[in-house]
C-alpha cells in the first residue's frame, strides 16, 4: 500500500477562506468585533467566565504568570516533558523555575514528585495536559489552596478535553490555549487565556496591548475617542481580526473535529493493544482527552530497535511522526535544572513517538500506519 501519510494536515473549511475574505474587505484587520466575537464564543464554548484572544500561548502563559504576581525571588514549578514556552515565561518574570517529573503513564504532572518539589517560595505551578489528557486537577487543587499558589494550566494540547465531565478552560485559575499551525483549533498564529476573575481578566485585557485602558477598536471607531491613558507597562499581544474570523469558523467545528481524532485513537488503540512491541498509553479514566496527540510507546525490551531508528524506518514508509517532548533539562539552555534527574520522563523520551492524527486523515492513512507500524514491530521483535 503505497499511501504517504503527513504528520498533520490543518481542517480549513470554505467558510472559513470566506470569513477571511470577509475581514480582508472590511477594512479592519487588527483587533475588532471579529476578536471580541470569538473571545464570547469561546467562553460559552470551555463554559468559562472570561476569555481574552493573545498572539500565542506562550503570550497567555506570560500573562498568567504576571496577573498571578510571578517576580524575581519566586518558585514556578512545570513539568519537564512540555512545550520550551511553559518554561521560559517564569525566566522572562527573573522568577526561578524548577522541574518536575510526569507520571509514566499519563505524561502527565506527577503529584508524589510535585509534593516534594514545592516550598513556601512557590508561587505557581503550570501542569500541562500531555496530549489533552487532562492532569490529576482534583489533586492539584488541593495543592494550590494548602500552599496557595497560582494553578496555571498549559491546556494548549487540551481543545476540547474534558475532566469529570467539565471542559478545560474552567477548572484552573487560569488556562492556556494554543492555536498554532498543528493545534486542534488553529488560526495560524494565536492563543487565547480563560479565567474565571474578573479582575485578572481585566487586567489582562489591558496588558496585552500597551498597558492602554481602552481598545485600539474604541480608539479608531466611529464613537470611539483618541484620548487613551497607560496605567500598566504592558506587551504587544493581542490578536488580530483576522486570525479570529478564521478562529470563529474553526471553533464551530470542534465536536466534528474531537470525534474524528477519538475515532483514528479508537482504532490505534485497538491495534496496539494485543502488540506486545508496545507499552499502552492511559488516559485519566474521568477523562475525555482531546486527543491532539497519539503517542505510542516502544517496548525497547521486547525489540531491537531504538526510538530514533523506529522513527527512521517509518519514514521510509512515507509516514511522518514526531517526538513529544523532548524533556527540557537535555536542552543546552536548561541542563542546570537537572537537579536528581526525572526517571519516568527518561523512561518515556526513550520509548515515545507521535503517531499522525488529525480529523482529514483518510481510513486508507489511517490503516496504512497501523500496517506499518504492526509490520515493523513484529520484524523487529527480539
Ligand atoms: C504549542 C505549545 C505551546 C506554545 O504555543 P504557542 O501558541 O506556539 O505559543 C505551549 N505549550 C505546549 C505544551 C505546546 O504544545
Amino acid at each position: 500500500m503505497a499511501v504517504s501519510v503527513p504528520f498533520h494536515v490543518p481542517d480549513i473549511g470554505e467558510s472559513e477562506i470566506e470569513s477571511v475574505l470577509g475581514v480582508l474587505k472590511s477594512g479592519w484587520l487588527t483587533m475588532g468585533k471579529e476578536t471580541f466575537s470569538f473571545e464570547r464564543e469561546f467562553a460559552a464554548f470551555t463554559g468559562a467566565s472570561h476569555a481574552i484572544a493573545l498572539s500565542s500561548c506562550t503570550a497567555a502563559l506570560h500573562l498568567a504568570l504576571v496577573a498571578a504576581g510571578v517576580g524575581p525571588g519566586d518558585e514556578v514549578i512545570v513539568p519537564v516533558i512540555t512545550f520550551v514556552s511553559t518554561l521560559e515565561v517564569v525566566i522572562y518574570l527573573g522568577a526561578t523555575p524548577v522541574l518536575c517529573d510526569v507520571e509514566k503513564d499519563t505524561h502527565t504532572i506527577d503529584i508524589a514528585d510535585l509534593e516534594q518539589k514545592i516550598t513556601s517560595r512557590t508561587k505557581a505551578v503550570i501542569p500541562v495536559d500531555y496530549s489533552g489528557n487532562p492532569c490529576d486537577m482534583d489533586a492539584l487543587r488541593s495543592l494550590a489552596d494548602t500552599h496557595s499558589f497560582a494553578l496555571i494550566s498549559d491546556a494548549a494540547h487540551a481543545l476540547p478535553s474534558f475532566y469529570k465531565g467539565k471542559m478545560v478552560g474552567s477548572i484552573a485559575d487560569y488556562s492556556c490555549f494554543s492555536f498554532y499551525a498543528t493545534k486542534p483549533l488553529t488560526t495560524g498564529e494565536g492563543g487565547m487565556i480563560t479565567t474565571e476573575d474578573p479582575e485578572k481578566a481585566a487586567l489582562i485585557r489591558q496588558l496585552r496591548l500597551h498597558g492602554i485602558n481602552r481598545d485600539a477598536w474604541n480608539r479608531y471607531a466611529k464613537e470611539g475617542s483618541w484620548m487613551y491613558d497607560v496605567t500598566q507597562n504592558g506587551y504587544k499581544y493581542n490578536m488580530g481580526d483576522l486570525q479570529a474570523a478564521l478562529g470563529r469558523g474553526q471553533l464551530a467545528r470542534q465536536m466534528e473535529h474531537l470525534e474524528k481524532r477519538e475515532s483514528i485513537a479508537d482504532r490505534y488503540n485497538r491495534a496496539f493493544s494485543s502488540c506486545d512491541g508496545t507499552i499502552s498509553y492511559s488516559v485519566r479514566p474521568e477523562s475525555r482527552t482531546s486527543w491532539h496527540i497519539y503517542p505510542l510507546r516502544l517496548n525497547l525490551e521486547a525489540l531491537s530497535v531504538t526510538r530514533d531508528r523506529f522513527i527512521e524506518e517509518l519514514r521510509e514508509h512515507d509516514i511522518t511522526t514526531s517526538v513529544h517532548f523532548i524533556p527540557l533539562h537535555h536542552f543546552s539552555m536548561h541542563n542546570a535544572l537537572t537537579g536528581d534527574g526525572f526517571p519516568h520522563a527518561e523512561w518515556i523520551f526513550d520509548r515515545v513517538l507521535s503517531l499522525p492524527i488529525f480529523p482529514s486523515m483518510s481510513d486508507e492513512q489511517v490503516a496504512c500506519v497501523i500496517d506499518t507500524v504492526t509490520t515493523l514491530l513484529n520484524k523487529r521483535r527480539r
